[in-house]
């Protein structure tokens, strides 16, 4: 029988859960298009009408295109959730047609250029963002003095940038908070450990990928021996910072393919994709191991039971959680400070 060969061609694998966490931003942008590519059809359709009526006929063609380009854009986000035009092209666009209205228009023209360098932060990424604003700036610079006088071209540059600067440090706060709220959503805020909603991601994932013959997959299910104890002897803030360290000794004890999940007070499940039993067994015992050896609270030997659960074709994530559950159950029963199975 010929040798199965892992099927890539569907890899929603794990790096993807990884990347796609709460990705908050990225849909404040996409709805930002949206907006932008409603709202400019009653702002700009009455400048094309006129320009239209007046015979300007470049100029009302331009406003219906930026129109056209950019409602179009938004009805593809809309009901592809896709964008059609890049925005690269947008953008060069966009500048073009602002540089022949400053020329054509004079400088009256010249406030189009807030809202549209305000809002390029918040609908691209922060990096393409800060490129565009440059670029805008060293093009709009030199023309605005150009076209008029020093007076009202210093006060448009110098207005110009404070909005550039403004909108750039708002865009970076919304960042680094959508950034803390991410890790809020997937993390456990006091090991960061992932926490147990993502439990179900992860172990449906781990199930795919042993179907699709990437090898098999163990959970270790490890909990903290007489924890209550620590907490009652030593107080509830030292218990904290053994959770801290255990969880921190799996982190250091984790490969690429390894990941930590805090399920319960002082209950730990870790996913070894890639892994046997027997090789479960192993990792589990030398986690006890290093545990008992080193002293997590000074002058009390800490000690950890682990249950051990290869992935058996068939079975539910509940199933084979509920597996390394039991076997974690017996470790206690047997005396605790212990792996189930033993390795044979
Ligand atoms: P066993 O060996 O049977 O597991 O005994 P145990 O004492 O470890 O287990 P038990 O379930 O009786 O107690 C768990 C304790 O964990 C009780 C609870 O106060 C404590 N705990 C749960 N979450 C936290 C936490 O976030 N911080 C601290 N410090 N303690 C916690
Ligand atoms: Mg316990
Ligand atoms: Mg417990």
């Amino acid at each position: 029988m010929p040798i199965q060969q892992p099927d890539r061609s569907t890899a929603v694998t794990f790096e993807s859960i990884n990347a796609s966490g709460p990705n908050s931003l990225q849909d404040f942008r996409d709805r930002a298009w949206m907006i932008l590519g409603w709202a400019v059809v009653p702002f700009l359709l009455p400048f094309s009408i006129n320009h239209f009526i007046q015979n300007r006929y470049l100029l009302g063609s331009l406003a219906l295109t930026v129109m056209l380009i950019l409602s179009v854009n938004s009805f593809s986000l809309y009901k592809r959730n896709k964008q059609l035009v890049p925005v690269w092209v947008i953008y060069s666009f966009l500048i073009i047609s602002l540089i022949y209205l400053i020329n054509t228009l004079g400088p009256t023209t010249l406030f189009w250029c807030f809202p549209a360098l305000f809002v390029m932060g918040f609908v691209t990424e922060r990096k393409i963002a800060r490129t565009m604003t440059a670029i805008s700036l060293l093009i709009l610079t030199p023309l605005s003095f150009y076209i008029s006088n020093i007076e009202l071209a210093s006060r448009f540059v110098f207005t110009l940038c404070m909005i550039c600067f403004f909108s750039d440090i708002l865009v970076g706060y919304l960042i680094e908070l959508q950034e803390k709220l991410s890790k809020l959503a997937v993390h456990d805020p006091l090991t960061n450990a992932l926490n147990r909603r993502q439990l179900d991601l992860y172990l449906s994932e781990a199930i795919e990928e042993t179907k699709r013959g990437f090898g098999p997959a163990s959970l270790l299910l490890l909990d903290i021996d007489h924890f209550k104890k620590v907490n009652d002897t030593h107080g509830h803030e030292a218990g904290d910072d053994v959770l801290k360290d255990v969880v921190d000794i799996l982190h250091r004890r984790q490969r690429r393919l390894d990941h930590v999940f805090r399920i319960g007070g002082e209950e730990f499940l870790i996913l070894l994709r890639n892994t046997e039993l027997q090789h479960g067994i192993t990792t589990a015992e030398s986690l006890r191991k290093y545990v008992e050896e080193n002293e997590l609270i000074t002058g009390q030997t800490l000690t950890v039971s682990l249950g051990v659960a290869e992935y058996k074709e068939g079975e539910s994530s509940n199933e084979w959680l509920a597996r390394a559950d039991s076997h974690l159950y017996e470790a206690k029963n047997l005396g605790r400070n212990r792996v189930h199975p033993v390795k044979n």
